[in-house]
């Protein structure tokens, strides 16, 4: 926004109050309701506020400015509040339906669309078109029960619709971006199939190879506002090249990177298939693998002594297990060879995970499928890797937000934490499927959902 042209005669006080007045407009007209009343309370019927612990019944949370301030048993009314005014407490009823922490998907691609020109994007769809195609999914996101996401994906575009959301500009779940993945030349993050020249042009300028250049790789990201650090550790399944699913950064690369992150404050986050790939970057020290499809009791040696976190991705190939090897697939011969090799995995390798006790952070690779089906991981985390739904909620709440590494303001609905929550009509401990169909939404004290009516 343009400085407006405002005479010298105005003081800066009053200049303050215009353009904070004008802001609060244009943000008012961008989203609606997107401003939180100070005080809300909300009746809750059942209450899950710290998945792993007992449900609670009959409880009302008290919330202000965004932040969780009580939970007190019974439904009390506006009147209760002491010093505030009734007329300023903004009451919800939720006392039909089952109240939980809102949900956080560690792997997500809000601004990835797989289509057939996805290889030309980088010649065809700017930043800002990506940057707007990601609001868009954004919104899907949020809308289906997810508060907050770790984006690892995208580049520049991410750290702008970060920004973007957390200034109430657009309507999203709170994002954790990567601002770009770190891979090596010819690798899953490179460019593939375009001339070299045009490749030259376009090329993502965290690819790296070799000590010195991987730990610039990590620099430049942390230096564009990075909140976490995204490796690919071995080839990837979408990514348009013959180079299969194995091992493509070598250790002392891998190292290099976490190093350097954790040495600035983050964390790293490793895409990896093969097992050489995944046993590699868990030794040099990542603190999430993610998808880690050809795991071994090696890997699970090594995830509970370095205390890891694995975030499976079981619904990319639950629902595009038999598109993509089915006879009119639509990958290209090398993409199909990798989804057959990984498909005949994906059915078992987060139940050993899960048996040898590895921690499981939810993650679901929205993008690779479209957004908004994210909740429908649940299932596959209960069928596949063989969770109780209690067990498949935590990995989206408590476990999500200590691999976060924010423990202190997400992942239960607890004093002094953010007021994220969701609500669904049944019992989502009884049939984890309920989460598929969220009724309510607040983030941060703010409802953008509300199909409040038991049916
Ligand atoms: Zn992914």
């Amino acid at each position: 926004m343009r400085p407006v042209n405002f005479k010298k005669s105005v003081s800066s006080n009053k200049l303050n109050l215009i353009s904070f007045i004008s802001l609060l407009l244009i943000s008012l007209i961008i989203n609606g309701n997107a401003v939180a009343a100070e005080w809300t309370i909300i009746h809750a019927g059942k209450l899950l506020s710290v998945p792993g612990e007992p449900v609670l019944t009959e409880k009302s949370i008290v919330i202000k400015a965004g932040t969780i301030e009580r939970i007190v048993d019974g439904y009390i009314k506006s009147t209760e509040l002491g010093a505030v005014k009734p007329e300023d407490v903004s009451l919800i009823d939720l006392s039909d339906f089952f109240v939980l922490p809102g949900l956080i998907d560690m792997h997500t691609h809000l601004s990835l669309e797989i289509t057939p020109r996805l290889r030309y994007e980088g010649v065809e769809r700017s930043q800002a078109y990506r940057a707007l195609r990601g609001a868009r999914n954004a919104k899907r996101t949020l809308d289906v029960g997810i508060t907050t996401v770790r984006n690892v994906g995208g580049g520049q575009e991410m750290l702008a619709l970060r920004d973007a959301i957390a200034e109430n500009l657009v309507i999203g779940p709170r994002v954790f971006a990567v601002g770009g993945g770190i891979g090596v030349t010819g690798g899953h993050m490179d460019t593939h199939g375009l001339l070299p020249e045009v490749t030259d042009l376009i090329a993502r300028p965290e690819i790296c190879d070799g000590v010195a250049e991987c730990r610039h790789s990590a620099r430049l990201l942390i230096r564009k506002g990075a909140d976490h650090i995204k490796i690919a550790t071995t080839g990837g399944v979408v990514s348009e090249s013959g180079a299969g699913l194995n091992q493509q950064m070598f250790e002392d690369e891998i190292k290099a990177i976490v190093d350097t992150a954790h040495s600035m404050n983050r964390k790293v986050a490793a895409h990896a298939h093969g097992l050489d790939g995944i046993n590699a970057a868990l030794r040099a020290g990542v603190d999430s693998i993610e998808h880690g499809t050809f795991l071994d009791k090696e890997s699970i040696r090594l995830f509970k002594r370095n205390d890891v976190y694995l975030v499976p991705t079981l619904l990319a190939p639950a629902l595009l297990g038999a598109k993509m090897l089915g006879e009119n697939s639509p990958l290209p011969l090398p993409q199909q060879k990798k989804a057959r090799l990984a498909m005949t995995r994906a059915k078992t390798y987060a139940r050993d995970a899960h048996k040898g006790n590895v921690k499981i952070a939810f993650g679901t690779d929205a993008g690779v499928f479209p957004h908004g089906m994210n909740t429908k991981e649940f299932r596959y985390l209960v069928e596949w890797a063989g969770m109780s739904p209690m067990e498949a909620i935590k990995t989206a709440t408590v476990n999500a937000a200590d691999l976060l590494g924010q423990s202190e303001t997400l992942g239960t609905l607890s004093v002094g934490k953010y007021a994220d929550l969701i609500a669904v009509n049944g019992d989502p401990l009884a049939d984890v499927t309920e989460l598929e169909n969220v009724k309510f939404v607040m983030k941060e004290g703010v409802v953008y959902k509300n199909d409040n009516k038991s049916d």
